[in-house]
């Protein structure tokens, strides 16, 4: 079993911020911002690339919900799923980072170029 199905049904701990039926919402064990959240469905889904869409529109919901509980919505945030090997997705159980908490650097140009920060 993966290790974010395990997280669902308290086989390995979890830092929980919110939880429902269907989504939950806890602490990444390695932050890359004051504020790093990781957002699954409770279901065992690979990447967003294979999530349902309806399922899609009620995790939008439910992230949204997380972002104003933890005050993200005020001076914003940025939301991330790695999709995929060349995505650098390392857990194969959909997740959105949600980041924020200080100003975000946008490594965007190192992405597109990625030989020239090597
Ligand atoms: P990704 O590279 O997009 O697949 O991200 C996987 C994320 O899961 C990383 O940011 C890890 O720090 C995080 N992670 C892995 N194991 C755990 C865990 N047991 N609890 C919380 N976060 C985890």
């Amino acid at each position: 079993m993966c290790i974010f199905c395990k997280i669902v049904n308290n086989e390995i701990p979890s830092n929980k911020v919110l939880e429902d039926d269907e989504f939950l919402a806890f602490h990444d064990i390695n932050p890359i911002a004051p504020i790093h959240i990781l957002v699954i469905p409770k279901v065992h889904v690979e990447n967003f690339q294979e999530i349902d869409p309806s399922l899609m529109a009620k995790m939008t919901s439910f992230i949204q919900k997380v972002a104003s509980m933890l005050e993200l919505d005020k001076n914003g945030y940025r939301l991330i799923t790695n999709n995929g090997r060349d995505g650098g997705q390392e857990v194969g159980h959909l997740h959105f980072h949600l980041v924020g908490g200080t100003k975000l650097k946008w490594h965007r140009f190192n992405d597109a170029h990625p030989k020239e920060s090597l």
